[in-house]
């Protein structure tokens, strides 16, 4: 189980269903909200927002990222993605994720049922490729 605080938990997994509600998604009628713990203990959230290229749609977890970056906070705790099923972060989410760490957990909140699945983005992306497989130079 998480060593996040139950309290964090709470309050983490509140605030990723709360910014599910501001998802643009008019293309899927998905619609995920993240939320991320950062070490510092504040939270930063995003929501998925599709675009009708689809290409230039960004995920919920890659939107809280970019939050998360653009406050300053480049450690994190843990991840709550909310969304119908609980579902995984797709794959360019966890490559995005990773570059902030690989111990991060990741709470996968179904809203329809309330579930919550615990798991770690290094279980997620294992062999990642990240700062550590790029040469140093002199
Ligand atoms: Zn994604």
């Amino acid at each position: 189980m998480s060593k996040i605080a139950k309290h964090d938990v709470d309050r983490l997994i509140s605030r990723a269903v709360a910014v599910r509600d501001q998802a643009y998604a008019p293309h899927s009628h998905f619609y995920v909200g993240a939320a991320i713990l950062v070490s510092s203990g504040e939270i930063v959230a995003g929501c998925n927002v599709e675009n009708a290229s689809y290409g230039l749609s960004i995920c919920a977890e890659r939107a809280a990222a970019c939050a998360a970056v653009s406050a300053s906070f480049h450690s994190w705790s843990a991840i709550a993605v909310a969304s119908v099923g609980g579902v995984t972060p797709c794959g360019a989410c966890r490559q995005f994720l990773i570059e902030f760490g690989s111990d991060v957990t990741i709470l996968l909140v179904d809203v329809i049922d309330g579930g919550c699945r615990e798991v770690k983005l290094a279980d997620l992306l294992p062999d990642a490729f990240d700062a550590t497989k790029i040469p140093k130079h002199p």
